[in-house]
């Protein structure tokens, strides 16, 4: 453990030369700075749930958590009649999780779409894969990220003497506790505003997204490329009413389409890969030949003004914690949405730090500490590295229309979907 803290606080040290975040430093005299348990930076979906989660933790209570968010508070202060084009697709995992610290209740109080069957299909061939969930449990749920993050900021109201959110707060600089204190040195970590304030933590989350600063200023080594390729949403009108409860994807060359359920028979959300016509690539969805395979619902208009761009990448940090530091979400991991796990690894992140640090709390440990820390790390790099790398395989066997490759991967999901215990296997995995 020694020799591991030398070689990282030695990493910390010459990112300090590289960039305006100074990792470590000396820290001189008193000081009048608030000291928090944890501060949290970065309040996107899962920074705020990670809040919540420690907020509503038994074993927090008498502990002081700050939350900071560089953009503004987002309340909806009622919900509007179009739906917004930004929804996540939640695992039962991850819905638990949210069911742990009471947002569900408000999400299901607003509007939500389960669903219990998803079709992936190959455009290059006529193999396909149907996930069905027989004994009518829900596979998983399409929400709105507004009415998450609303859910989130509500709960977040309600712990408000153990957890404060700092909103319109970007933190521009972190200052580590020095490897070897000294008499004169400060032991936590130190952060400063854009506005000059500054606070103390004994532990230091970074949830600010995949340019993550924490992970920069902790000098973490971050392995990431940027896909050529960007995701378009938009919402969709369908021209007749349907079930609804299918998810739809297809894998075609210039990247999947996919088109999830929502809240009523008439509206749907999509993604696929920029560059493509949407209408042309809405077309594209109907399968080729006549097949046992079910037909999606054919697409009225899509509602233009709903149509947005994001560009795609992967990243994955080489390490989730530090000493005094522990990165989740986005910070940590960074995916291609065709699986629809980004927010779903991040929830999983919390469920299992919270774990790690309430168990640490029961026990009156220092929450810092690298002892339970490398528990978190070691749980969830298992999972995560899996599924990034499965996701990454997927984008790119499914980027080629080389027969060998066409061959392998219609092979490869027909075996898939003929051997059930296999298909069971993935959705667990999956519903995490
Ligand atoms: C098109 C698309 C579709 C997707 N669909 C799904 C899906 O169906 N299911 C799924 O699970 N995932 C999906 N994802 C992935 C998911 O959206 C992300 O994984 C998730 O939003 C990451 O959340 P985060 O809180 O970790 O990071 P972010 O959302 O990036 O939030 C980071 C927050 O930190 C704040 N911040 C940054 N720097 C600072 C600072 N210095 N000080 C203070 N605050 C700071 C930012 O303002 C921001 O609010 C999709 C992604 C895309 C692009």
């Amino acid at each position: 453990m020694a020799a591991r803290l030398v070689r990282r606080w030695g990493a910390v040290r010459a990112a300090a030369h590289s960039g305006p975040l100074v990792p470590c430093r000396r820290w001189s005299g008193a000081s009048t700075d608030t000291v928090y348990d944890v501060v949290v930076s970065g309040g996107g979906l899962v920074g705020a749930a990670m809040a919540c989660a420690l907020g509503y933790d038994v074993h927090f209570h008498d502990k002081k958590i700050l939350l900071l968010e560089a953009g503004p508070k987002k309340v909806l202060e009622k919900l509007s009649e179009t739906y917004s084009n930004r929804v996540s697709s939640i695992s039962p995992g991850s819905a638990t999780l949210l069911s742990s610290f009471g947002a569900w209740d408000h999400i299901c109080n607003m509007r939500y779409r389960a669903f219990r069957r998803m079709q992936v299909w190959d455009a290059c061939s006529e193999a396909l894969i149907m996930f069905d969930k027989d004994n009518l449990d829900d596979m998983g749920y399409i929400v709105e990220n507004d009415v998450i993050m609303h859910a989130l900021t509500k709960q977040l109201e309600a712990v408000s003497d153990r957890v404060t959110v700092l909103y319109r707060s970007k933190a521009i600089r972190y200052t580590w506790p020095c490897p070897f204190p000294m008499a004169d040195s400060s032991p936590w970590v130190h952060i400063t505003l854009g506005d000059g304030s500054t606070f103390q933590t004994k532990l230091l989350i970074g949830a600010d997204g995949h340019n993550s600063g924490v992970r920069q200023a902790a000098g973490i080594q971050n392995v990431s490329w940027n896909y050529d390729q960007s995701a378009v949403v938009a919402t969709l009108h369908l021209s007749e009413a349907t079930e609804n409860n299918v998810a739809w994807q297809r894998f075609l060359p210039s990247g999947p389409i996919a088109l999830l359920p929502w809240s009523d028979a008439d509206h749907t959300d999509f993604i696929d890969t920029a560059g493509a016509m949407l209408q042309y690539a809405v077309g594209l969805l109907k399968p080729t030949k006549v097949s046992a395979r079910q037909l999606p619902p054919s697409v009225a208009r899509v509602d233009a003004k709903s149509r947005v761009l994001f560009p795609l990448g992967l990243g994955h940090a080489a390490e989730y914690v530090r000493p005094r530091v522990a990165l989740i979400g986005d910070a940590a991991h960074r995916v291609h949405p065709l699986a629809g796990q980004g927010v779903n690894m991040g929830f999983g992140d919390i469920s299992s730090l919270a774990h790690h640090l309430s168990t640490a709390a029961f026990n009156g440990k220092d929450l810092g500490s690298m002892s339970h820390l490398t528990g978190y790390e070691t749980d969830r790099q298992r999972h995560n590295t899996a599924l990034l790398a499965a996701i990454d395989l997927l984008k790119r066997l499914y980027s080629t229309s080389a027969t060998p490759l066409v061959l392998l991967r219609t092979w490869g999901l027909q075996a898939t979907n003929a051997v059930s215990p296999l298909k069971e296997q993935i959705m667990a995995f999956a519903s995490k």
